[in-house]
């Protein structure tokens, strides 16, 4: 399986597939959920290209785990490079915007955090980020206030506004290029907000952006 970034209305998108920069706790009331602290500067993560898969494949939960959370996040794609960027910069990087799941093995990830350990066996497994196709930047009237849903097996599990963000897109984007060159195909995934809950093989998901944009992914 090949992924390639595609957009929602058919047009080619010629963007490589590239890394996927993620945030964590950036929704205060997934934090409480989950009964983090509340981090006083954003909690970085990447998901190499990999980690890439369209919502037309069915999510693989790897064998070493027993517990794959879904987080429904808004992801953004970049068109142009930024290093070092302002808000300014980070909005004219913007391409378009997707809504994906953030795949987490949580007792994989729970045996690294007790152990000081980095994330990636529970976070960048190969299809670890199912994404949608994106929708072009003009197409989302406010990217800082739109709606994430997501229903598992017909009843709504996750469902808020992304104006509920502890650090905004643009400031995120600014932040994280201070660390890393974000390049054209680079994928950003703006954290969840609460109702992560574990997947189960059969389940059916239904992603809903915007109030709009609506895709259907399995499990295996
Ligand atoms: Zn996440």
């Amino acid at each position: 399986m090949t992924y390639q970034h595609s957009f929602e209305d058919g047009t080619p998108c010629q963007l490589p597939a590239g890394k996927v920069v993620c945030v964590g706790r950036n929704y205060v009331d997934h934090i409480k959920e989950l009964d983090n602290p509340v981090p006083t500067e954003p909690i970085l993560f990447i998901k190499p290209a990999t980690s890439l898969q369209p919502f037309s494949e069915p999510v693989i939960v790897p064998a070493y785990s027993h517990n794959c959370h879904h987080e429904t996040e808004l992801a953004v794609l970049v068109g142009e490079k930024l290093f070092c960027g302002d808000r300014e910069s980070a909005d004219k990087a913007i391409a378009g915007f997707g809504i994906a799941l953030d795949l987490t093995l949580r007792d994989i990830q729970q045996g690294l955090k007790e152990k000081g350990l980095p994330w990636e066996k529970a976070k960048a497994f190969d299809g670890s980020c199912p994404i949608s196709p994106f929708v072009k930047k003009e197409q989302l009237a406010n990217p800082q206030d739109t709606m994430l849903k997501l229903l598992v097996n017909g009843a709504v599990q996750q469902e808020e506004s992304t104006k509920l963000m502890i650090t905004g897109i643009l400031d995120l984007m600014a932040y994280m290029s201070a660390f890393f060159s974000l390049m054209p195909g680079d994928v950003i995934l703006t954290g969840t907000p609460a109702g992560v809950s574990q997947l189960n093989s059969g389940d059916r998901l239904d992603l809903e952006l915007d109030g709009r944009f609506r895709y259907t992914v399995s499990v295996a």
